[in-house]
């Protein structure tokens, strides 16, 4: 039978409600400790107005008793009666708990409670507020040992390479540097990133990943493009080590810093396995030919991706002679479009693109226009981060105030109010949070759209040689953000001028009614 002690109080100050009497509470106690075959081992009382924990008499006497390990639960009529305190019931509950008790109420269930609710958000928040600062101590020490050119710790380590903890730096293991000085070869030579990644999982050599990471749903390690890439883009491996490359991103996901904020560390940390020679013609291999022997490559269409059906709005996939409306595999939704010529189809949208670029001058006054509106857009987006981030500190420091009013308050009303305040301002934290992310976003759009648009600038007025190849064609054509859709009566060219992500400056160039389509072809 589990020992118990209960707990009765009243305020003087405070009008004895009904039932709130000591006489009442303890009656009431007494009950429930029977109900629930309680062993009732001693009964305190008080009379109390303070707000200080360590005041009271009564519940300093149930604290050692329970710290005593002689009663597992302290029973009391309501919460109010044994604190309002939020962070005094924390305390309590948490010492209730270390020692093996628990408080239990008569009138009501604490986890029911909004004291309880309220607690439980302090103590999440609390836990929160821990969590970024361990997180900042750790970025500042890694920073600082970055600084002071010495390898960080914690990190898996580098492919290639095993750790001489004593001396710490990077030793090369031979197997795997062997593997590294391979894939810069094999890049040389034109092989893609994909094709790289193909022949190591063909030939079963396990990849960096292999024994430090397991997947959740079960997969094997892999290599994958992705690896290949970190692996060529490694400074590490021609002499030139580096830290401070990566950064926490949300989702467990990894984002490389720029470079201007990478850290150089000694040569010494990191002896090479390759030369610098190597290094910068794999990477401007990679650079320049994205791999030669990618399948894309092979299979060269001057307007893949950029042409869509007329009809059902799904990709048109090049064929030989041919665009053909992806729906052509699916019986019931087929849209009917049969094949398109390819080559009158690419020599029609060039044709038009030639026209518009070489024989129309207000289009460069448009794009003019454009690049200027980027820019005010560029400017607005900083503003909107800027005061995002004013408005977060702003939260913030408004989470803190009522956190602390909270500590100092006997006040059920005020704190009920509190923690809706609390609710209220963490939930716009979130929102500025989340405003701050896709305004992030939205800037690296507009970074990118603003230099294709210079590009493209850059290429009307110096006016320079027109490329004659589909594949030079195809450049210009990305950089105009064309859209063509076509199909058995209609072909259409629209571009976006670098607006991927919006259509409201999406422009019209041409558009041609091909009633006598069906004709030709049977022909
Ligand atoms: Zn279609």
């Amino acid at each position: 039978m589990p020992a118990a002690i209960i707990y009765a109080r009243v305020s003087t100050s405070q009008q004895e409600r009904d039932g709130s009497s000591i006489d009442s509470q303890l009656a009431a106690c007494k009950k429930y400790a029977k109900q629930h075959k309680y062993s009732t081992l001693k009964v305190v009382s008080e009379s109390h107005t303070g707000a200080d924990l360590w005041d009271r008499p009564g519940i300093s006497q149930a604290r050692e008793l329970i710290r005593a390990r002689k009663v597992q639960v302290l029973i009391c009529y309501a919460i109010d009666r044994l604190s309002r305190n939020p962070a005094h019931l924390l305390i309590l509950l948490e010492e209730a708990e270390r020692h093996g008790a628990r408080i239990e109420f008569v009138t009501e269930r604490m986890e029911d409670s909004p004291e309880w609710r309220l607690i439980q958000y302090v103590k999440s928040y609390a836990a929160e507020l821990e969590r970024e600062k361990i997180r900042e101590r750790c970025t500042r020490g890694k920073k600082q040992r970055a600084l002071s050119g010495k390898l960080h710790r914690a990190s898996s380590e580098l492919y290639g390479y095993i750790r001489n903890h004593n001396l710490n730096r990077r030793e090369p293991v031979e197997h795997e540097a062997s593997q590294v000085r391979r894939i810069f070869e094999m890049v040389i030579a034109g092989q893609s990133a994909r094709g790289i990644s193909n022949i190591l999982n063909s030939e079963g050599v396990p990849p960096p990943s292999a024994g430090k990471r397991t997947f959740a749903d079960g997969r094997l390690a892999n290599w994958n493009p992705s690896t290949i890439w970190r692996i060529l883009r490694e400074t590490s491996y021609c002499g030139r080590p580096i830290a401070w490359r990566w950064q926490r991103a949300t989702k467990g996901k990894r984002l490389e810093r720029p470079i201007a904020e990478r850290i150089a560390l000694p040569p010494e940390v990191c002896p090479p396995i390759l030369s610098p020679d190597t290094w910068e013609a794999a990477n401007a291999a990679l650079r320049s030919n994205k791999g030669t022997l990618t399948r894309n490559l092979e299979r060269f269409a001057m307007l893949r991706g950029m042409i869509t059906c007329g009809t059902c709005g799904r990709a048109l996939v090049p064929d030989e002679g041919s665009y053909r409306c992806n729906s052509r595999k699916l019986i019931a939704t087929h849209c009917g479009n049969g094949n398109m010529n390819r080559r009158k189809i690419e020599a029609w949208v060039w044709e038009s693109i030639e026209e518009l670029l070489y024989n129309s001058e207000p289009f460069d006054e448009r794009i003019f226009e454009a690049q200027q509106k980027h820019e005010a857009d560029e400017t607005s987006t900083e503003l909107a981060r800027a005061e995002a981030e004013k408005r977060i500190s702003a939260l913030a420091r408004g989470e803190q105030r009522i956190l602390r009013l909270i500590a100092g308050s006997d006040d059920a009303d005020f704190i009920l109010n509190a923690e809706t305040q609390l609710r209220q301002l963490a939930a716009d934290r979130a929102r500025a949070k989340a405003d701050i992310e896709n305004l992030e976003r939205a800037k690296s759009t507009q970074i990118e759209s603003s230099s294709h648009l210079e590009q493209l600038l850059q290429w009307t007025l110096t006016n320079s040689e027109r490329p004659t190849t589909p594949e030079g064609r195809r450049e210009i054509l990305k950089l105009l953000g064309v859209k063509v859709s076509a199909n058995k009566t209609e072909w259409k060219i629209s571009l976006s001028l670098g607006a991927r992500t919006s259509d409201h400056n999406m422009l019209v160039i041409g558009s041609q009614v091909q009633t006598i389509v069906i004709a030709s072809r049977a022909a």
